[in-house]
């Protein structure tokens, strides 16, 4: 839609350039931007002129850019030592995106927005995610991906703080993965994503809970739990107040889900 209330798009060369102020907004790809009214901005930042390569791939992990669309992280070729290398690809692909919104929305946008159903939130929070932020006139940041998001669509940004990175680890992406994911229609919002992984030399196990849940909520075992271990883990782990409610879902339907197949997960997993 046309957004009647922005009166100019800057495109500066470097985040260093801007001088933030009330009724600035970062523009990355534009997909929620453009879909609703922002009555409170008359001035976009595009992003994509900052220019900053999408991916690098090295010994400590991937490095994704916060400007990286969904699209060109689901192509990527990860290693083969990566076992969690196609959890990447199942991520991206769980979002209700028209082709128009499947190309243009970002990685830092998803995160950002940080709505229950956001799965670069699924998959930064399940990989043990570092994020860099850059605050408007002070020095970088770095915040774990499971303290980001704090609610539905609230997140740890201050004014004018940039998304930067997204490092996740090669030993995280070393794991092995179990993925669940339900929605009320195929190709659906999410109702429930959750994302089990496994270390190969420890066999700790981490559960991640999302879409369920207003934001996510990750519970870590030593070794595989039993089925009691983990309803216990859940019932402990995940208040009721916490589960989510919406048109994709009840509280009481996603939380039968989460421990649904949580228990899927598990008997996977420990495999
Ligand atoms: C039809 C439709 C279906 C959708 N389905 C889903 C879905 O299933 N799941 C889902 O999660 N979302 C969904 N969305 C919402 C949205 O399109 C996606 O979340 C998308 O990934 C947002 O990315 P973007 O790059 O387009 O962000 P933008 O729209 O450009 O920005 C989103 C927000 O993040 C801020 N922002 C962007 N980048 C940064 C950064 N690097 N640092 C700081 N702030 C930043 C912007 O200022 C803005 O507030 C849908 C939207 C539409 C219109």
């Amino acid at each position: 839609m046309d957004l009647n209330t922005i009166v100019e798009v800057k495109r500066p060369s470097s985040a260093d350039d801007v001088r933030w102020r009330d009724g600035y907004a970062w523009l990355a790809g534009g997909t929620w931007l453009f879909s609703e009214p922002q009555v409170k901005t008359d001035t976009l930042i595009d992003l994509a002129s900052l220019d900053w390569p999408s991916l690098s791939a090295s010994a400590k992990g991937l490095d994704i850019a916060a400007t990286c669309t969904i699209a060109e992280l689901e192509r990527f070729k990860t290693p083969p030592d990566w076992k969690a290398g196609p959890l990447l690809r199942e991520c991206c692909r769980a979002l209700l995106a028209s082709f128009k919104i499947w190309n243009a929305a970002t990685v830092g946008g998803n995160i950002c927005l940080s709505l229950p159903a956001s799965p670069m939130v699924s998959l930064t929070v399940a990989l043990e995610a570092v994020f860099t932020l850059w605050p408007r006139g002070a020095a970088p940041r770095e915040v774990r991906a499971v303290d980001f998001v704090t609610g539905n669509h609230q997140n740890v940004l201050r004014p004018g703080e940039l998304l930067r990175n997204i490092h996740l680890p090669a030993d995280a992406l070393a794991r092995t993965y179990a993925f669940r994911r339900a929605s009320l229609t195929h190709l659906g919002r999410s109702t429930v994503l959750l994302i089990g992984t496994r270390a190969p030399e420890t066999g700790a196990v981490h559960l991640t809970v999302s879409a369920a849940t207003a934001r996510p909520v990750q519970l870590a075992f030593e070794h595989v739990p039993s089925a009691e271990e983990l309803r216990r883990a859940l019932d402990t782990g995940i208040a009721d107040a916490l589960y989510f409610d919406d048109v994709h879902g009840s509280p009481a339907y996603r939380r039968h889900l989460t421990y649904y197949l949580g228990e899927e997960i598990r008997q996977e997993i420990g495999r």
